[in-house]
């Protein structure tokens, strides 16, 4: 039963002319799939619909062809034939009482238009503003182009209504929508009555949605997501100025919907980020408006959202990383069940995916976009199964594998060499910021520990005959990876070894090194192991160089928005941090540096030297069992291939839904190639 204390999150909320359920507003967000896997993407939303949110929203959905932002994938509603696809997306979002939204984005200076290879239009000409620093310039609208904006958002707003929604939100936020670049003086420099004065700049936002109100308000609610702050000051749209524009225009959106200006901060990793983060910049804010609002901080814990309730700061917890981790957040805390809830860990593998153009992978949630691909449900799996499994490993990918298969109905027997659970994350978890992801171990031990048909064993080593005495029908070798100090031989790192004293794996830093200063990091595995070894080494007092050959430090941190904040971590713990540089040499006293690409050499001083390179996944364990026999064996995790957190649970997820299931487990579903058919040239499109 519900804790009388979470009552409140389940009151009904009236947003315009509809009326949310509850107080669960699922925030726009990307998937990776958008208009090119829509049948997948329907079923994620409609799977969120069966954990009770009481708002759903598509992602972004690109509303015209002049504006978009490959090769990021999104929606489109570009014409009517891009109607049927995403009212079947409206159809399961609201097959539980959800109320469905669709976000229209018209991405102005964010929109290269590499597809379609039309003239980007902004307010304001101004070169586009990309990750991947296209050499694209926006075109300046002029009046005739700001009437048809206009009219294009009044089309894709009557088709979203026949589509079947009941929101629409207009994308002000993150730096990435048209409201915010005619909001903001950053990329609004006009002289007409469209900018200088605030209430100019507010002027093409006002337009509209009177006209929207025109069109379709009798029936559907209109959102606004507006920038809580673009960190600039006054060279952009402060939270000072926020404040005015909503204080002017109090009851302009059916409700106010508030994210960051900027992408990196609205979605910060836990590593840097707290939940709630933006408490402060929303703090005071539904003063100024009748209306209600809704504003995200990776919420899990419902206490917190109580408290925003309560507090007056908010009306609906916006969750967009929460939902994915977790699809039935709501209905767990409606039915009571809070350590049932798998907490996001704010790793942020899943924007990865986005960026990427990929379905979204989530550390937590292995089946997130998964529900129809491979019509895996995140809580329901068939019990099909009463056979015995030995799991030998007790890190993130063995107690996945082992909960997974005790959910099957599998006997299971999960056996760890040592002392506690936790595999790699008993240690990583206590690197500076990543306490959070020890939620990984957290929840599946918690899972586990209820579970009648598991049996779980500490500091129980197996080998080879053990397991054969032990007599499961199927056993999973689930046992990690290594770090080496081999270096790879790719991506400008020379082949060879360095093997000076003193150079250390990161399993021998957390095995307790002894590490002499000054110490120097060479990083090419280009996640986050590197950059938070140096931190954590600087904090431990310790004079630290991190290298890279990389173009900036953990260079895949551009994809999860930890690089930003990496650098100013490095400027905090003054580590000084050497770009596009290998290491060549190190004797224990020096060490060797040579930039990639024009071979000039230098000289640091370094007495340790860490490499975070690759590592060596592999078991003897499995080895021997497979050389033995047919028995039903299988090897999961890193130790079948290392990589992130997020792959190992995947694999390991896969690997028990799989096992002893047939060979049909393996399919994949894809929407078929949109249909062929003769389309309009761009620009004459009937509008
Ligand atoms: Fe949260 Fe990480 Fe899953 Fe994203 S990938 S939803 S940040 S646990």
């Amino acid at each position: 039963m519900r804790d009388p204390r979470y009552d409140i999150l389940f009151e009904p909320v009236a947003i315009g002319p509809v009326v949310a359920k509850n107080r669960f507003y699922q925030v726009p967000h990307c998937n990776g799939g958008g208009y090119r896997d829509p049948s997948a993407a329907a079923e994620m939303r409609g799977v969120k619909a069966e954990g009770g949110w009481g708002v759903i929203f598509t992602e972004q959905t690109e509303m015209h062809h002049s504006s978009e932002i490959t090769p990021f994938i999104e929606l489109r509603l570009w014409e009517d034939a891009d109607i049927p696809a995403i009212a079947r997306m409206a159809e399961r979002m609201k097959t539980h009482g959800a109320l469905a939204g669709i976000q229209l984005a018209y991405s102005g200076i964010n929109g290269p238009n590499l597809y379609t290879k039309e003239v980007p239009l902004a307010p304001t000409a101004l070169p586009i503003r990309t990750f991947t620093n296209d050499p694209v310039q926006a075109r300046a609208m002029d009046k005739a182009d700001i009437r048809d904006l206009r009219r294009w958002f009044v089309n894709a707003a009557k088709r979203s209504q026949s589509a079947g929604f009941d929101l629409i939100c207009l994308y002000g936020a993150h730096g990435f929508g048209i409201f915010q670049h005619f909001l903001s003086r950053a990329t609004n420099q006009r002289s007409d009555e469209y900018g200088g004065s605030l209430e100019n700049r507010s002027r093409f936002v006002r337009e509209v949605v009177a006209d929207l109100r025109h069109a379709v308000g009798d029936r559907m609610a209109l959102t606004l997501r507006v920038s809580l702050d673009e960190t600039i000051g006054s060279l952009g749209f402060s939270n000072a100025e926020l404040r005015d524009f909503i204080a002017m225009n109090a009851d302009l959106p059916d409700l106010w919907d508030l994210a960051h200006g900027t992408w990196e901060d609205c979605s910060g990793p836990s590593r840097f980020k707290e939940e709630a983060a933006q408490e402060a910049l929303v703090r005071g804010l539904r003063d100024l408006t009748t209306k209600p609002v809704v504003g995200v901080g990776r919420f899990t814990s419902p206490d917190v959202m109580v408290r925003m309730v309560r507090s007056g700061t908010l009306d609906f917890i916006g969750c967009a990383r929460p939902s994915i981790a977790d699809p039935f957040l709501p209905r767990k805390i409606e039915e009571g069940r809070i350590e049932d809830i798998r907490e996001c860990i704010g790793c942020n593998i899943c924007i990865s995916s986005w960026h990427d153009g990929v379905w979204v992978r989530c550390t937590q949630n292995p089946t997130a976009g998964e529900e129809w691909r491979r019509g895996w449900h995140p809580e329901i799996l068939r019990r099909d199964d009463e056979d015995s499994a030995l799991v030998v490993g007790g890190g993130p990918a063995g107690l996945e594998a082992a909960l997974t298969l005790a959910r099957r109905g599998f006997q299971v027997t999960l056996a760890e060499r040592a002392r506690d659970f936790g595999g790699r994350l008993l240690w990583e978890s206590r690197l500076p910021g990543l306490r959070q992801w020890f939620r990984v171990i957290d929840y599946r031990l918690g899972q586990l520990r209820k579970m009648a048909n598991v049996s779980l064993h500490a500091e129980s080593p197996m080998t080879a005959s053990d397991i054969r005495d032990f007599g499961a029908e199927h056993t999973v070798i689930a046992t990690g990876a290594r770090w080496t100090t081999a270096l790879c031989g790719a991506n400008e790192i020379p082949a060879g070894r360095l093997d000076g004293p003193r150079t250390f794996t990161p399993d021998e830093i957390a095995a307790g090194a002894e590490v002499e200063g000054p110490v120097a990091v060479f990083d090419f595995d280009n996640y986050y192991m590197g950059s938070a070894i140096a931190e954590a080494l600087a904090l431990g007092g310790y004079d630290v160089t991190y290298v890279t050959s990389a173009g900036g430090a953990q260079a895949w941190g551009i994809m999860t928005n930890e690089q930003p904040l990496v650098h100013q971590a490095f400027a905090r713990a003054g580590i000084a941090c050497r770009t596009m540089e290998i290491v060549t040499g190190f004797d224990g006293k020096t060490l060797e540096l040579a930039q990639i690409f024009s071979g000039e050499r230098r000289q640091i001083a370094a007495r340790s030297l860490v490499i975070v390179g690759q590592r060596a996944g592999g078991s003897t364990l499995y080895d021997e069992l497979v050389a033995d026999g047919p028995a039903s064996v299988v090897l999961t995790g890193d130790a079948r291939a290392p990589g992130a957190i997020a792959h190992a649970v995947y694999q390991a997820h896969r690997t028990a839904r799989e096992l002893a299931a047939g060979s049909d487990a393996l399919r994949v579903r894809r929407d078929a190639p949109f249909a062929m058919r003769d389309i309009e040239p761009f620009g004459r499109a009937a509008e």
